[in-house]
């Protein structure tokens, strides 16, 4: 068999001012594989682009939405109703924290309207340490520490192929590297970099940490805010690299992951490396 599970960056910019600049896209994570195909975290863009990108939306069957931030879930209704075939078919599975489907006690209202809750075949609230299966793939939750205190992230174990997993927005804390121990490919949301820290979220010095404790065979940092984005992801990248011998990139719009026997990255031919010139 020749399968293999195919990773596209549709974005990797994060936070408010990446995202209403759009120095980077915004539109999250395309994951395929033959059993599935799945949409996490559908920021702003992430119709757009996965259209741009050939990857149709109308094929999807998950969609996962890990918080309560914008640019995690702005599209998830839009990309619902496309897996859903114009909401004419019950079909696919929604996975989202509890803040997403039901909101929480910090202000944070549903992001993803009843009506829109009730058109996949499957929802699933994803709960820290629970685990549950879509197509081929378990999926591990796993816990986050960020200013939505119900986002997660997810460890994706694959039979073929082993694991991956992405961390989402979360600051480091003790035991999240055992969340990731073993997984061959790693993409961490790596908001800031080296010696800038903002509670919540994390930088490249966080990234180090959790790398040196998880041990993955490949790490890409993602999700970059404007201090990130001006510092330069690639030479961040490298610093990770160096302090931890672990392969590492910085990810660019478009990058394509080849997940199969080896963990390959491709640069997309339509990727438009650091700043996104399309706006
Ligand atoms: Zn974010
Ligand atoms: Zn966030």
């Amino acid at each position: 068999m020749n399968s293999q599970i195919a990773i596209t960056l549709l974005g990797t910019g994060g936070g408010r001012f990446a995202t209403i600049t759009q120095k980077r896209r915004t539109a999250g994570i395309r994951i395929i594989s033959e059993g599935l195909n799945m949409h996490l975290d559908p920021g702003p863009g992430a119709l757009i682009y996965s259209i741009r990108e050939g990857l149709n939306p109308q094929k999807l069957s998950a969609v996962f939405v890990s918080h309560c931030h914008p640019d995690h879930y702005t599209d998830a209704e839009v990309l619902i109703e496309a897996m859903t075939k114009g909401t004419t078919k019950k079909r696919g599975v929604l996975v989202a924290s509890k803040s997403v489907l039901h909101g929480n006690e910090l202000g944070f209202d549903p992001v993803i309207s009843r009506y829109h809750q009730q058109m996949p075949e499957r929802v699933v609230e994803a709960l820290p340490n629970t685990k549950f299966q879509v197509g081929n793939i378990n999926v591990l939750v796993t816990e986050a520490r960020h200013t939505d205190p119900d986002t997660v992230g997810f460890r994706f174990e694959t039979l073929e192929f082993g694991d991956f997993a992405y961390s989402s927005d979360t600051e480091y804390f003790e035991g999240i590297g055992k969340y990731y121990e073993g997984v061959r490919l790693l993409v961490l949301c790596v908001m800031r970099p080296a010696g800038k820290p903002w509670k919540g979220h994390m930088t490249t010095n966080d990234a180090i940490k959790i790398i040196e404790e998880a041990h993955p065979e490949q790490a890409v940092l993602t999700h970059f805010g404007m201090q990130m984005i001006f510092k330069g992801p690639t030479r961040e990248a490298k610093l990770v690299e160096e302090e931890t011998g672990v392969p590492t990139i910085a990810a660019a719009d478009g990058m394509q992951i080849r997940f199969a026997e080896t963990v390959d990255v491709q640069k997309s031919r339509k990727a438009q490396q650091g700043i996104n010139k399309f706006f």
